[in-house]
C-alpha cells in the first residue's frame, strides 16, 4: 500500500488520540475512589447489620425484663399478702409457723428474681452503649460513602470530558486520512491491542517493542518513503520518522 510521509504520520497522530482513550478508558475502571468507596460501603453495611442486630437483642432482652418484672411483681404482692395475715395473728400456730417458713422462702425468691433483673438491666446497658457506638459508626460510614460517590462522579465525569474531546479530535483527524489507510489501521488495532501504527524508532518496532534486525532495517529503509511498511513481528504499521 502507498500513502504519504504525511499521511503515514496522521496514523501516528490518530494512535496517539486513540491510545489516549485507552487509558482514559482504564483510568476511568481503576479510579482509587472506586476501590475506597466499594470498602467503604461493605463497611457501612456491615455496621448497619450488627446495628440492627444489636436492636433486636435489645427489644428480645427488654421482653425478658418485663417477664422478670412480672415475676418480681407476684412475689412482692404474696409477700404482702403473708405479712398481713401474719400480722393479724390469726390462724392456728402451726399455720402461722408455716406462714414464716413460706415468707423465708418468697424473700430469697423475691432476691434470686431481683438478680436476674438486675443482670437483665445490665445487659440492655451494655447493648445501648453497643448500638450507640455502632450506630455513630453507621452514621459516620454512610456519611463517608455519599462523600466517596460524589468525588468518584465527579472523577467519572472529568475523565468523560477528557474522552469528548479525544474523540471529536479524532473525528476530525479520521477525515484528513485516506479511507484505503484508516481502513488498514482499524483493521489492525482491533486485533492489536488497540495498536494500529507503531514508530519505528532506533531500529525497534515500537509497537511490538521488538528490534529489527540491520538486513531487514536496511531494506525498509531503502523502500520509498511513500511505501506503507507492516512490522514483521506485530505485523502493525510502521511508520517511519526521521
Ligand atoms: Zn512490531
Amino acid at each position: 500500500m502507498k500513502a504519504s510521509k504525511a499521511m503515514q504520520e496522521k496514523l501516528l497522530a490518530l494512535q496517539a488520540l486513540d491510545s489516549s482513550l485507552i487509558q482514559l478508558d482504564h483510568k476511568a475502571k481503576n479510579l482509587p475512589v472506586s476501590k475506597l468507596l466499594d470498602e467503604k460501603t461493605v463497611a457501612h453495611a456491615t455496621a448497619r447489620d450488627l446495628c440492627v442486630a444489636a436492636e433486636t437483642e435489645k427489644s428480645d432482652i427488654k421482653h425478658e425484663l418485663s417477664k422478670s418484672e412480672v415475676d418480681v411483681e407476684q412475689v412482692v404482692s404474696r409477700i404482702e399478702r403473708d405479712e398481713k395475715r401474719l400480722s393479724s395473728g390469726q390462724g392456728t400456730p402451726k399455720e402461722l409457723e408455716q406462714l414464716q417458713h413460706e415468707l423465708g422462702s418468697l424473700a430469697k425468691r423475691r432476691a434470686e428474681l431481683e438478680e436476674i433483673e438486675l443482670e437483665v438491666m445490665v445487659r440492655i446497658d451494655s447493648l445501648d452503649q453497643r448500638i450507640s457506638s455502632l450506630s455513630a459508626e453507621r452514621d459516620a460510614l454512610h456519611e463517608e460513602v455519599t462523600k466517596l460517590a460524589k468525588e468518584k462522579d465527579r472523577a467519572l465525569e472529568e475523565i468523560n470530558r477528557a474522552k469528548n474531546a479525544t474523540i471529536a479530535d479524532r473525528t476530525s483527524l479520521m477525515n484528513e486520512i485516506e479511507s484505503e489507510l484508516l481502513a488498514l489501521y482499524e483493521k489492525i488495532r482491533a486485533s492489536g491491542d488497540g495498536i494500529g501504527a507503531a514508530r519505528l524508532h532506533a531500529g525497534q518496532c515500537q509497537g511490538c517493542n521488538l528490534s529489527i534486525n540491520a538486513a531487514d532495517l536496511s531494506k525498509i529503509s531503502a523502500l520509498p518513503d511513500d511505501e506503507v511498511v507492516r512490522c514483521e513481528e506485530c505485523r502493525r504499521i510502521l511508520v517511519r520518522v526521521s
